[in-house]
């Protein structure tokens, strides 16, 4: 039985002030005990967001990490170490903003993979399409691509260490939401593939849908049968919005 997790990408937002509000607002919530819930704000903002989460079962995660886990020479860039180090539990790796302002590639998300799970992390992988590729049919190809990189490194079992993430790219902070069926065709699709390698660690696999989620879409997302929670942008920087998106999530 696979738990949902509803994960905030609080992204380039916030200021010490307005995090703090947040996070007040987040610890007057209460989540059912029956969903996995993380947060990843601002690697800045990590050590005050640990501080008032004592307690809480929002779990921390990086936006992003770099594609080694070794100190080194790569400024500007936070170790998957540091962020374990720093109380994290879990990474975006490929988001599609990487992937797109930041030339991330699918060799680059697969080693940031490797890097995360090797210092204990569980790595979030994004894929998704953009919508030139759904409207020329591509989906099925783009999205098997980008999960493939990682399937023949670490196959099912590694995903399954993780979570996949569907964010159709057209759906990224556009309010334009997948129906849950067009969500669903394509988490299902991904769980066959999975299925094909390795079908009991393919319904282990936690597959969460990203893009435009609130809370008035997400219990219809949620109700999917492969779709096991959400990874949620703008409506996660309002505490209630959160906490909603979460209810519907331990309904589901
Ligand atoms: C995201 O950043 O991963 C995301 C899904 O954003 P939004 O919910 O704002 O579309």
């Amino acid at each position: 039985m696979r738990r949902p997790l509803v994960a905030g990408n609080w992204k380039m937002h916030g200021t010490r002030q307005s995090v703090e509000h947040l996070l007040s607002g987040l610890s007057k919530l209460e989540f059912s005990d029956q969903v996995d819930l993380m947060i990843a704000p601002p690697a800045l903002f990590m050590q005050q967001c640990r501080e008032a989460l004592v307690g809480s079962p929002i779990r921390l995660g990086g936006q992003s990490c770099a594609y080694q886990a070794e100190p080194g020479a790569l400024t500007g860039e936070i170790s998957p170490a540091q962020l374990r180090d720093a109380g994290c539990e879990y990474v975006l790796v490929g988001h599609s903003e990487r992937r797109s302002l930041f030339g991330e590639t699918d060799e680059i998300v697969c080693r940031k993979f490797a890097a995360a799970l090797a210092c204990g992390l569980r790595p979030v992988l994004c894929v998704g399409e953009t919508r030139e590729q759904r409207d020329a049919g591509q989906t099925a190809d783009v999205v098997g691509r980008q999960l493939q990189v990682v399937l023949d490194a670490f196959g099912v079992g590694g995903l399954a260490q993780g979570v996949v993430a569907y964010e159709p790219v057209w759906a990224i902070g556009t309010g334009l939401t997948a129906s849950p069926d067009q969500a669903q065709e394509v988490h299902a699709m991904i769980r066959a593939r999975f299925a094909m390698l390795d079908d009991e660690q393919a319904q282990c696999v936690q597959i969460v849908y990203g893009g435009s989620v609130k809370a008035d879409n997400a219990e219809s997302l949620f109700a999917m049968p492969d779709i096991d929670g959400g990874l949620v942008g703008g409506a996660s920087l309002n505490a209630e919005e959160f906490g909603a998106i979460a209810r519907a999530a331990g309904r589901a």
